[in-house]
C-alpha cells in the first residue's frame, strides 16, 4: 500500500502564528513527541528569522532522531546559508526553499519579474543541493498562480534538483476540485516524473484545509503538510490529527497508509496545548473534549448497546483515555442505569482491593 508522508509544520507555520511561540526547550519537547508520533518530516523553523530560530532548529536537528528535519528558506542566498548551517547536525536533513509564484505576490510583495523568479528558484535549489541531500521547493500562493507559469516553475525546480514539490494553498482560497485539478495539471505537464513527491499545504481560511489536502491526495500528492491541533497562520493549517484519522478510517476509500501512530495523537495535542497555553475547542475533531462525549439519551443508549452506532473512531485508537457519557438534561434512563451500575462495580472492586491489602492479624492483642 502506498504511504502518505506526513510533514509536520507545528514548529514553523504553527509557531509563527500569534500566541503560539515556543522557546528552544519547548520546541525540543514537542519535536521529541512528534518523532514518537511517527511523523516523517519535522519542519523545525525558519533559521533566517532570528539567531534564536537558527539555534532552535540546530538543537532540534542535533537532538531529535527518527524523523527527517526540515528548515525553511526563501529563495535568497542568506536564507539558504542560514538553513544549511542550522541543518548541519541533522541525521536526515531537508532544505525547504520557497518563493511566491502568483503575479500578485511577484508584483506587490517581491517586485520581481517571472523570469527573475525562475532564476532565483533554479540557483537557490542548486546551491542547496550542494550541501543538503534533499531539497523541497514550495511555490508560495500556488493556488492563485497562473497554471502555465506554475508548470514552468516546477520544471525549473526539478531540473535544479528538488525532489519534493509543494503546491500550497497559502491563503486558504482553493476548493477541493480546483486544488486537485492543479496537481493533475502540473503532474501531467511534467510527465509524472519518477523520484519526485508532490505535496499539499493548505490553510483553513474557508474551513477546507483538510478537504483540500485529501483532494490533492486523490490527485497524486503523497505528502501532506499539517500541524497538531491545526494551528498556523490566520485560521490555521490542515489539522494533522484530522488528516491522518480520515486516511485511517476511510482507508478502503483512499487505499493509502501513513506512518503515524494514532494512539499518540491525543498526547501530542495535549502537549501542544500545555506548552502554548492554548486549548482546543471542545468540538474539535479527534482531540476535542466532546469528540467522544455523549449526553443525548438516544445517543447514550446506542453507545451502550454498540459504540459503532455513534462513533466512527474508538477513543482508545487515538489515545483518548475513555469516552464519557455525560449525565445532563438530555440523558435517558438507560444511560443513568448503566452509569449507576458502573459506579457500583468500581466501588465493589475498590472495597475488594482494600480488603486484600488489609493486615490479616488483628492489630490489637487478644
Ligand atoms: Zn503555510
Amino acid at each position: 500500500m502506498d504511504a502518505i508522508r506526513i510533514f509536520d509544520t507545528t514548529l514553523r507555520d504553527g509557531e509563527q502564528s500569534p500566541g503560539f511561540s515556543m522557546n528552544t526547550e519547548e520546541k525540543i519537547r514537542m519535536a521529541q513527541q512528534l518523532a514518537s508520533l511517527g511523523v516523517d518530516v519535522i519542519e523545525a523553523g525558519f533559521p533566517i528569522a532570528s539567531q534564536g530560530d537558527l539555534e532552535a532548529v540546530k538543537t532540534v536537528a542535533r537532538e531529535v532522531r527518527g524523523a527527517r528535519i526540515a528548515a525553511l528558506a526563501r529563495a535568497k542566498r542568506e536564507d539558504v546559508d542560514a538553513a544549511i548551517e542550522a541543518l548541519q547536525p541533522a541525521e536526515s536533513p531537508r532544505l525547504h526553499v520557497f518563493l511566491a509564484t502568483s503575479d500578485l505576490h511577484l508584483k506587490a510583495k517581491l517586485n520581481i519579474s517571472r523570469q527573475q523568479a525562475l532564476e532565483a528558484i533554479g540557483s537557490m535549489i542548486r546551491l542547496g543541493r550542494q550541501h543538503v541531500g534533499e531539497v523541497e521547493f514550495s511555490a508560495e500562493d500556488a493556488s492563485r498562480s497562473d497554471l502555465k507559469f506554475l508548470c514552468q516553475v516546477c520544471k525549473v525546480a526539478i531540473d535544479a534538483g528538488a525532489t519534493v514539490l509543494n503546491l500550497p494553498d497559502t491563503v486558504g482560497y482553493a476548493v477541493p476540485e480546483e486544488y486537485a485539478a492543479m496537481f493533475t495539471e502540473v503532474r501531467d505537464y511534467l510527465g509524472d516524473p519518477q523520484g519526485v513527491t508532490f505535496s499539499a499545504h493548505c490553510h483553513n481560511d474557508l474551513g477546507m484545509a483538510v478537504a483540500n489536502s485529501l483532494a490533492a491526495v486523490r490527485a497524486g500528492a503523497r505528502q501532506i503538510e499539517c500541524t497538531i491541533n491545526g494551528i498556523g497562520e490566520r485560521a490555521g493549517n490542515a489539522s494533522l490529527e484530522e488528516v491522518v484519522v480520515a486516511l485511517a478510517v476511510r482507508q478502503s476509500s483512499f487505499g493509502l497508509k501513513t506512518n503515524v501512530r494514532l494512539a499518540e495523537l491525543f498526547a501530542s495535542s495535549r502537549m501542544l496545548s500545555e506548552i502554548t497555553g492554548v486549548h482546543v475547542p471542545p468540538n474539535k475533531a479527534v482531540v476535542g473534549a466532546n469528540a467522544f462525549a455523549h449526553e443525548a439519551g438516544i445517543h447514550q443508549d446506542g453507545i451502550i448497546k454498540n459504540p459503532l452506532t455513534y462513533e466512527i473512531i474508538s477513543p482508545q485508537a487515538v489515545g483518548v483515555p475513555a469516552r464519557s457519557l455525560v449525565l445532563g438534561k438530555h440523558s435517558g434512563r438507560n444511560a443513568l442505569r448503566d452509569l449507576v451500575a458502573i459506579a457500583h462495580e468500581v466501588m465493589r472492586r475498590k472495597s475488594a482491593a482494600i480488603a486484600a491489602t488489609a493486615p490479616s492479624a488483628t492489630p490489637f492483642p487478644a
